[in-house]
């Protein structure tokens, strides 16, 4: 580097972010070196562009025109990148952008779904096999004379193996959420009829445990926009969820309402409860906030892949609990999920 170089604006070339001043005529009049590379333009050369000599991308045009916020955006002639663009209002009727690089983040991001995807499937051959095997044994062990002990081992092999089965589906169904490109929101979702269907579902687990599920549905609850199938998913989530930690002989109550010009879903129970700690951290892969023994078992995924398929359609999930008395899930829904719902946003 040119020792006596003196970069007019210091601060500006050691971000490593790029940094693009619009005037209120929506011309560059500042941008540093990363900025520039970028974009793909020669030192010096995007100053006095408009949005749409800088971008090459009308939507990006109309993006700051709408106010700016946070997209994530391709950019660059040769080799593109992806960048998340940032931009705010000036007072000066202004713009300033920020763009950040993530192409390394979003390339990592994109072996680690391959690699969980590939091993998952490897796992499923030899899984299903062993699962069929355990289940042919147990069927045989039946029979008179074969000794107790042994029942109970084949008894115990085929539950830890609907065990591994059920954690290698789940696995595969988040790295394919994570992916973002498994959740296609086009279906019109009556949201009470869906929470009469899950109860149903579960109805038979609860049974055995003497749990009854109510479901009362507000008949003034809007359609929403969504994946019918996925939005079912996290309602058998939380619902199994809420009967899996209820004590023997308790109640899950499914509510359906109108929020807003959404819909707000909840599923009360009046079981275990969660410490205050383990409330954030519930909604993590793996995570699981009692790991002494209940009804059916689990893997820690269930509320990370309905927290994604959520966060697809716009909305939010969240947690109300108290130690010992119960939780209440809910669910929140937009009408209409936005349209540009990212991979991004989802992963945020
Ligand atoms: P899993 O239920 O398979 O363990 P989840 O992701 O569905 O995985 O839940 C993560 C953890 O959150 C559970 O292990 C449990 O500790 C806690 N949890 C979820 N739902 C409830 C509930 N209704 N009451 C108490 N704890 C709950």
């Amino acid at each position: 580097m040119d020792q006596t170089h003196v970069a007019e604006d210091p601060l500006g070339e050691l971000l490593p972010v790029g940094i693009l001043r619009f005037d209120a005529g929506r011309r560059v009049c500042e941008a540093n070196a990363r900025a520039h590379a970028l974009l793909d333009v020669a030192p010096g050369r995007l100053l006095g562009r408009s949005v749409m000599e800088t971008f090459l991308d009308l939507r990006i045009e109309r993006f700051l025109e709408e106010g700016g916020g946070t997209t994530e955006v391709r950019v660059g002639a040769g080799e593109p990148r992806t960048v998340i663009l940032r931009a705010a209002p000036t007072p000066d009727g202004g713009t300033v952008v920020v763009l950040e690089d993530v192409s390394e983040l979003r390339r990592l991001r994109q072996i680690r779904t391959e690699f969980i995807d590939n091993l998952s499937h490897e796992l499923r051959t030899p899984i299903s096999t062993v699962s069929l095997l355990a289940e042919t044994a147990a069927r045989e062990a039946a029979a008179d004379g074969v000794p107790e002990r042994l029942r109970d081992r084949i008894a115990k092999i085929e539950v830890e193996t609907g065990h591994l089965a059920q954690m290698v589906a789940e696995i595969l169904d988040l790295a394919r959420i994570e992916g973002g490109s498994s959740i296609v929101p086009e279906d019109d979702v009556d949201l009470a009829r869906l929470a009469e269907l899950s109860a149903e579902r579960l109805r038979l687990f609860a049974e055995r445990g003497g749990v009854q599920i109510t479901v009362d549905a507000d008949p003034m609850t809007p359609i929403v926009r969504g994946e019918e199938q996925r939005l079912g998913q996290v309602l058998v989530n939380l619902v199994h969820n809420a009967v899996k930690f209820s004590p023997d002989g308790g109640e899950v109550a499914i509510r359906v309402r109108a929020e807003g010009d959404g819909a707000r879903v909840e599923v009360v129970d009046h079981g275990i409860g969660i410490k205050r700690d383990d409330r954030a951290r519930v909604f993590e892969r793996f995570y699981k906030a009692d790991r002494a023994r209940v009804r059916g078992g689990g893997t820690g995924l269930g509320l990370a892949i309905s927290r994604h398929i959520v966060a697809a359609h716009g909305g939010t999930i969240g947690v109300e609990s108290e130690e010992g008395r119960g939780s209440t899930f809910w669910f929140v829904l937009p009408a209409r999920p936005p349209a540009a719902s990212t991979p991004e946003a989802v992963a945020s």
